[in-house]
């Protein structure tokens, strides 16, 4: 089996656990201080604050911002599902844009009118407190358009740069955009603490409530142990932040190796009918996943495609949610077919493609021509299918 993705775990990465593990300090020590001033070196930031998960530096980051009852936050329709969750759980309701068919990402047009009905309205009418544009898949999202629509209003933009570690635009790293950004070290990123998060703000109150809040609301900035505001334990352990730190030195590799194996998917991809992924001028994304876009005839049955795709040795998945369309926000707030049409259409086509180093270049030409090969067999399958 091909596998979607790996982890790159070697020799250096076990050594710097085991130190961690037997220094007898395990939970928010030295190593979790040097990996946070080392993650700020990297990309650019001021503040950089380890958290246990990217879901919970996001968390972390809305309540620092006082995201509470009544307030609205923007995000994209397409992301992976923490990106809504943590609005929820501050009690605020997340209003769906939808995305830009060629990058998957927040198209500002849309965040522009939803900014302009949901201010406009009255005193009344709850604010939109933040807009969190996403860098999907490690594709920037189109930071300039974002940030001058949200600037209008005076609304902090919180990047989630889950999948962006290393990516850039206009020379400058994502996540340091905005307000604050969040990175996720989740195995399924390019370098992995096992679980792990951070968040980086260039603003020093921030920091110190993100601080507060990820410890119990324990004062970060006095010896007295008092406790400032209601937090969480949302800490990194020490062993989490030695394989950070161990993970980070590798991540300029890492992120040029799999640019190496997008590139070459590129050229496979364009010789068939599956589209490879947009990258926005003066922008340099990173491949968190590489996902390509089905061709857009049948999509009901796309969905056993990676089924059938798996079947002849290739883990494949459908690449991330169609947020208000699950269940809960469906639900919750009435949302139809329609209402995101970028978005229903991208999530039933879009396919995540195995991508790690070491995927040798026989491996991605086996990917794409078992792709093209289930997907003829699915329309040939189709009249059938369709009773005709
Ligand atoms: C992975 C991911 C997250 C969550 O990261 P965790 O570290 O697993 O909590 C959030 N947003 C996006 C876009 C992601 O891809």
């Amino acid at each position: 089996m091909i596998p979607l993705t790996t982890p790159v775990i070697e020799a250096d990465d076990l050594e710097a656990v085991r130190e961690a593990l037997v220094s007898g300090h395990l939970v928010q020590g030295p190593r979790v201080v040097a990996f946070e001033e080392a993650i700020a070196r990297r990309v650019g930031a001021e503040y950089a604050v380890a958290m246990s998960s990217c879901t919970a530096a996001l968390h972390a980051s809305m309540l620092s911002i006082g995201v509470r009852a009544g307030d609205l936050v923007i995000v994209p329709a397409y992301s992976f599902i923490a990106t809504a969750n943590v609005v929820e759980l501050c009690g605020a309701q997340p209003i769906f844009v939808d995305i830009r068919a060629d990058t998957f990402t927040m198209d500002p047009e849309r965040l522009a009118a939803s900014l302009d009905s949901h201010m406009a309205v009255s005193r009344e009418h709850p604010r939109v407190r933040a807009v969190v544009p996403v860098h999907a898949f490690g594709q920037l999202a189109d930071m300039d358009a974002i940030l001058s629509v949200a600037g209008r209003y005076e609304v902090p933009v919180i990047e989630d740069a889950a999948c962006a570690l290393g990516a850039r635009f206009r020379g400058r790293h994502a996540g340091t955009l905005g307000t604050i950004g969040c990175f996720s070290f989740h195995p399924r990123k390019a370098i992995t603490t096992g679980e792990g998060g951070v968040a980086v703000t260039p603003d020093p109150e921030i920091a110190q409530r993100l601080r507060a809040l990820r410890n119990h609301g324990l004062d970060p900035a006095s010896q007295s142990r008092d406790y400032i505001m209601p937090g969480l334990n949302y800490r990194m352990t020490e062993i989490q932040a030695a394989l950070g730190l161990s993970q980070l030195r590798k991540l300029d590799r890492l992120v040029v190796a799999r640019k190496k194996l997008a590139e070459r998917y590129d050229a496979l991809c364009s010789k068939t009918g599956l589209r490879p992924p947009v990258t926005l001028d003066h922008t340099e994304p990173v491949y968190q996943s590489y996902v390509v876009l089905l061709p857009g005839r049948q999509p009901a049955l796309y969905s056993d495609l990676p089924a059938l795709i798996q079947d002849r040795g290739v883990e494949v998945t459908l690449a991330a949610q169609h947020m208000p369309m699950t269940r809960y926000f469906r639900e919750r707030y009435g949302y139809e077919p329609g209402d995101f049409p970028v978005a229903d259409s991208i999530c039933e086509r879009s396919l995540s493609l195995p991508l790690y180093q070491g995927l040798t270049p026989s491996e991605q030409e086996y990917v794409v021509d078992t792709t093209v090969d289930c997907l003829s067999q699915l329309a040939d399958a189709m009249p059938k299918l369709s009773g005709t």
